[in-house]
């Protein structure tokens, strides 16, 4: 059975500064646990998944809700990946990147706004492909208008950003969204970590030397190391990974979509032609290619269609999973068991 890796139930656990701020991360449970207590509603909002070094908030279905935070507890990193649903679990996150305009990626972002403002957050950034900025301005704008006078709906930091362009992201971290191919345009992210090193006349000198050297003025770094951490695709076909960066095959943890999973209708190249007729993946595309992703730690698969059940889910993800790709795929079906 491949490893699939979930965390289990937690108790709600409210911070005194916020009365959105997350649950900590206990144990560790599996998938059959997960959906075997997906009868218990009053439970499933408090899982994270726990992928390499990063815990993972997903909560996506296709065509439904998808927003994704990623946090990585060692260096206090975090962000979120689109907005199809305002939670706890992103309310406190202040970088929000947006893939693109369709309603259960970006619809929630107005209630994002508002639920921050009334935790006493001050106002987050959206970045979002520039075509959107206008028409998502509108929305807050119409949602100021029925709300009557909602401060952070009034001029939101909403920013377009196109593809090459940097994002400054905090902790020494950036992203830099590349295109994908979706029905209409969009954006997927890598988020890059830098890190500065010792210029290698300085290395092995102790820290009591290092002071002496940084007091005298002496620029003692090298060149930062930047790391690939997490690519995200939002929604698109698998040509996305005939033209995106080869960073996104090096990274530690790639989130990507797989809304299309059956191998009982039609033939092969039927499912594979109509996953892209509708902009999207089949699964069967990874698993032909699992190659091109041999240098890739995890991939976390997300946006379902949500005709599947959790257990066709389980059972059509694992059974002709690639032996390169046992140890790597994840799948987040969070969303499906609470609506259950
Ligand atoms: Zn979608
Ligand atoms: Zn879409």
């Amino acid at each position: 059975m491949s490893r699939i890796i979930f965390q289990s139930i937690l108790k709600r656990s409210f911070r005194k500064s916020s009365p959105w701020a997350p649950p900590k991360i206990s144990s560790i449970g599996n998938v059959n646990k997960m959906c075997d207590q997906a009868a218990s509603k009053s439970k499933l909002s408090d899982r994270l998944l726990q992928i390499g070094n990063f815990n993972v908030y997903c909560w996506s279905i296709s065509g439904i809700e998808t927003t994704v935070v990623v946090k990585k507890p060692s260096d206090g990193f975090s962000c979120c990946f689109d907005m199809g649903y305002a939670c706890r679990h992103n309310i406190p996150c202040d970088k929000v990147m947006i893939s693109h305009g369709h309603m259960d990626h970006i619809s929630a972002v107005p209630q994002h706004i508002k639920k921050r403002e009334l935790s006493s957050l001050k106002p987050a950034s959206y970045y979002v492909p520039p075509h959107l900025v206008d028409n998502l301005l509108k929305v807050c704008s119409g949602f100021d208008g029925l709300s009557e006078n909602t401060k952070g709906l009034k001029d939101p930091n909403i920013i377009g950003v196109k593809a090459g362009e940097e994002i400054n992201l905090s902790r020494g971290y950036f992203a830099i969204p590349f295109p994908t191919v979706h029905r209409v345009s969009s954006q997927g992210y890598i988020i890059y970590s830098t890190h500065k090193k010792l210029a290698p006349k300085y290395e092995g000198l102790d820290p009591k030397q290092i002071a002496v050297c940084i007091r005298n003025g002496e620029d003692i770094f090298d060149e930062p190391e930047i790391i690939p951490e997490v690519a995200f695709t939002g929604d698109t076909t698998f040509e996305v990974f005939s033209q995106c960066p080869q960073d996104v095959f090096r990274v530690k943890l790639l989130i990507m979509e797989a809304t299309y999973i059956n191998n009982d209708e039609g033939t092969l190249e039927e499912r594979v032609s109509l996953a892209r007729k509708w902009g999207h993946i089949h699964l069967s595309e990874l698993y032909e290619n699992a190659s091109m992703f041999e240098n890739v730690d995890n991939i976390l698969l997300m946006h379902l269609s949500d005709k599947y059940s959790c257990g066709y889910i389980r059972t059509k993800v694992f059974e002709n999973i690639p032996e390169s790709l046992k140890d790597k795929i994840h799948v987040s079906t969070l969303a499906k068991e609470h609506y259950i």
